[in-house]
């Protein structure tokens, strides 16, 4: 099992963690940066990828530190979409993946998530629908997967067990979130992860530790964007070292994309809200290939209220970030399977 497709990332977590503590600027990552961008370039032959991203409940049962969705913050608003707008606002996605994202809705049911799923796909059988509906059981990953689920994100956000328990009082820890990446990679889902960088507490080890799990597992999707503090949450008055949390999104992006070059890579919405267009840019440098455009953040005011002030990645920005590469963006679905021929177009990239 290859870890890295380049033979000078360490496989060891405190080597590894070494090298994550060196700056951005220095010599080493500048030579895997351009590495990971090329591997980028090969794997969807010059394109990079847009999605629809569409929020249908910030209702939650759980109560996450981090997360102004948390069930006792009692000063947001909550919205839930009924099944019918759900599906009309997936069967009109203008783009070939549609990412139904929503907190932990106990509303949201096996079957009723399955009977929506069936519907959409009797009317957009062509795209690609991705989740992200939280923690499940074996059998509802397997009831929407046969429904028609594609793909599926659930991200672990810290790998160190006592800090995910601290900040995720109400689940079990990071053994149960690595069986469920694993159950839904078993099932044949396209399975994304990744972190939420800069949690206070984090270390190098621990995102050592994380990044050397996503490459030894071949995730098809990874995904670390930066903590961004949201009033009304146990974490609301903390600031975070800005300028730290951006240099850890780019380094952990290349490691990423060298781990599992075929992967979908987003350049992050997070990223986007607190860096501006410029990070976008140096982002898609590092490997990232895709972005989510928010279709239903108008719909309620932003109250789909992970962080704030969230913007919204448009195919107008995501094309001119893709200019500065002479790259292009498509709105096709680019499922992210390894290809058969990957050591052939990766010595092409290295040449
Ligand atoms: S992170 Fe997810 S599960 Fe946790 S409070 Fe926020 S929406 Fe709910």
């Amino acid at each position: 099992m290859r870890l890295f497709f380049d033979e000078t990332v360490p496989t060891d977590v405190n080597e590894l963690a070494s090298l994550l503590s060196l700056p951005i600027s220095s010599g080493e990552w500048k030579r895997l940066r351009k590495k990971a961008f090329e591997f980028m370039k090969k794997v969807w032959n010059g394109k990079i990828a847009i999605r629809a991203l569409l929020e249908i409940s910030n209702v939650c049962r759980r109560n996450c530190y981090y997360c102004g969705m948390r069930r006792d913050n009692k000063s947001l608003e909550r919205f839930r979409f009924s099944e019918d707008k759900i599906i009309e606002v997936v069967v009109r996605s203008p783009y070939s993946t549609a990412v139904i994202q929503a907190a932990e809705d106990s509303w949201l049911t096996c079957d009723r998530v399955a009977n929506i799923l069936r519907e959409i796909r009797k009317r957009r059988p062509d795209i690609a629908i991705t989740l992200s509906l939280g923690e499940q059981t074996e059998d509802t990953y397997k009831a929407w997967k046969v429904a028609g689920a594609d793909r599926y994100l659930l991200k672990f956000e810290t790998f160190d067990d006592e800090l995910f328990k601290h900040y995720h009082p109400e689940f079990e820890g990071v053994p149960s979130r690595k069986e469920a990446l694993l159950i839904l990679k078993k099932l044949g889902y396209q399975t994304g992860t990744g972190f939420l960088i800069g949690l206070p507490g984090q270390d190098m080890k621990d995102f050592a530790r994380g990044i050397l799990w996503i490459a030894e597992h071949k995730f098809e999707m990874i995904a670390h964007g930066p903590f961004l503090p949201a009033a009304g949450t146990p974490l609301g008055d903390y600031e975070p070292d800005w300028d730290w949390m951006l240099e850890m999104c780019m380094k952990l992006l290349i490691l990423s994309r060298l781990a599992v070059p075929w992967a979908g890579i987003p350049a992050t919405t997070a990223v986007y809200t607190r860096y501006g267009f410029d990070a976008l840019v140096e982002l898609v440098r590092c490997g990232a290939n895709v972005a989510m455009q928010n279709f239903t953040s108008s719909e309620h005011g932003g109250k789909y209220y992970i962080y704030p002030d969230k913007k919204s990645i448009t195919l107008e920005v995501f094309s001119k970030v893709a200019e500065e590469f002479d790259l292009k963006v498509s709105t096709e679905r680019m499922d992210m399977f390894k290809p058969d021929n990957v050591d052939q177009w990766l010595n092409a990239a290295a040449e």
